[in-house]
């Protein structure tokens, strides 16, 4: 009797505090603007340095380049570029690195399916996935100019 007594405390004492839980995913979640989602890929930004793949510890990340197909225009243009999704940890290291934003990260997460091949993502899913891209991708919250 005690016991319940207090449960219904707890109850009467909740009632009129702000719900703690989301309707997802009937509602969409709003993530914070450092989250770190699945990548946004801009190929007309990419100067294929290779810079992202290079720094990824967990090498998923797979691309190419070729020549520029304008001859008025030197150095190569991106030909592939493809993400691994089912050993991407989704640790920001490739948007850091990346020196023109052509890699940036979005508050996107959602990536569940039914095969793991759907986990392979290529450049134009990648390019495609352009909602919520992360407003401050190269400052990892250091104030801007470095420390006072
Ligand atoms: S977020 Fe990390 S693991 Fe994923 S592609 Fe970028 S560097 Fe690799
Ligand atoms: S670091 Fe950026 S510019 Fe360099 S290859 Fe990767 S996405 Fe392209």
């Amino acid at each position: 009797m005690i016991g319940m007594m207090k449960g219904l405390g707890v109850t009467l004492k909740t009632l009129g505090t702000r719900k703690s839980t989301y309707k997802y995913p009937d509602e969409p979640i709003v993530m914070p603007d450092r989250f770190r989602g699945i990548q946004h890929f801009d190929p007309d930004k990419c100067i294929v340095c290779f810079q992202c793949a290079r720094i990824c510890p967990t090498q998923c990340i797979t691309m190419s380049g070729k020549p520029n197909p304008d001859p008025e225009k030197k150095g190569r243009v991106i030909d592939t570029y493809d993400i691994n999704f089912e050993i991407c940890i989704l640790c920001d290291l490739c948007t850091e690195v990346c020196p023109t934003e052509a890699i940036v990260m979005t508050n996107n997460f959602e990536l569940a399916a039914y095969s793991r091949d759907e986990l392979f993502k290529d450049r134009v899913w990648l390019q495609e996935n352009n909602t919520n891209v992360r407003k401050d991708n190269n400052n990892i919250g250091a104030p801007k100019g470095g420390a006072k």
